[in-house]
């Protein structure tokens, strides 16, 4: 990526990308590293790399790591080159600055190559999601039906349907506008790198590869997911006070209205009776804050309750 700065006046940021080329056949996308504090994407997708067989694969696999390298490099969400959160910035602005510039790559010169795109997250320093496949709504049924497909064959615990409540600025609004299926996956967090959560990806993405016709793998089956959906971001639970956030609860619980979630300890005064916060709803915990002491406002817990197709 060109950009001039004070860094760098007349080099480059370097974006690692791999394609792969077999015999003929579709063209996956699989991408992570959009935001740089999500390491269990990079490390499934550099496995990958390293493992696959071009002899053995039906078509062609584009790999981009760390997308977002700048952020990576940097260990944090958003681009230390100018601020922005990649995942926020698409279609992206071929002439804009750094995070604009890779979106618009990504939508101008790959969405437009693609059959299949698969985008890895998971829940960064600031928060811990429950295992799960994103997969978009859209009134085209067949497209539709393309992402549930390829999110059940990804087989994670949960698949957290996108609908009115995505982000129009995401990858994979950028895919539903293209046409092209998608599924995105949130795989843990704490910002490193968790085995089982790589080992999950990485047959999930193969089962996704065997679903395309790319590879003709014996795999295990996926495990059947629960489809869930956000119904009002008035079900999250923000910080009710500033101090230790004493959990009661993890990632993919079911939980009940009035249920205990947990505590809010003062560090300024020992003696101030702990502040209670309670589920306001029957759901599912999608994610939870990661943080151990927090500010009044803070999200603490991502609700989610099952849903329908
Ligand atoms: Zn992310």
């Amino acid at each position: 990526m060109r950009w001039s700065d004070n860094a760098r006046p007349l080099g480059v940021y370097p974006v690692p990308i791999a394609c792969i080329v077999g015999k003929p056949g579709p063209t996956a996308l699989l991408v992570a590293g959009v935001h740089g504090d999500e390491f269990e994407g990079p490390v499934t997708l550099s496995q990958l790399i390293a493992d696959i067989d071009p002899t053995q694969i039906e078509g062609r696999l584009i790999m981009l790591p760390a997308i977002n390298s700048p952020a990576v490099l940097a260990s944090q969400r958003t681009s230390p080159l100018d601020g922005k959160n990649m995942n926020r910035a698409f279609p992206g602005d071929p002439d804009g600055g750094p995070t604009d510039m890779l979106a618009d790559f990504i939508v101008s010169v790959l969405l437009p190559e693609a059959d299949l795109v698969i985008d890895l997250h998971a829940g960064g320093k600031a928060s811990i999601f429950a295992t799960s496949a994103l997969a978009s709504r859209s009134e085209d049924k067949n497209l539709m039906q393309a992402n549930m497909n390829f999110a059940a064959a990804f087989g994670a615990p949960l698949t957290w349907v996108l609908g009115a409540y995505n982000d129009t600025r995401s990858l994979n609004a950028a895919a539903l506008n293209a046409g092209v299926p998608m599924i995105a996956a949130e795989l843990g967090g704490g910002g490193g790198t968790d085995p089982k959560q790589v080992a999950q990806a990485m047959m999930g993405i193969k089962r996704c590869l065997a679903h395309a016709g790319i590879i003709n793998e014996a795999l295990p089956e996926a495990q059947p997911s629960l489809l869930v959906e956000t119904r009002s971001s008035a079900d999250n639970i923000y910080a009710p006070a500033t101090g230790l956030f004493d959990r009661h609860f993890a990632a993919g619980d079911h939980v009940e209205a009035g249920q205990l979630a947990g505590y809010i300890r003062s560090l300024d005064r020992l003696d101030d009776a702990p502040v209670p916060f309670h589920f306001t709803v029957d759901g599912i915990v999608l994610a939870h804050g990661n943080r151990g002491y927090v500010s009044r406002g803070d999200m603490l817990a991502m609700l989610v309750c099952e849903t329908v197709i």
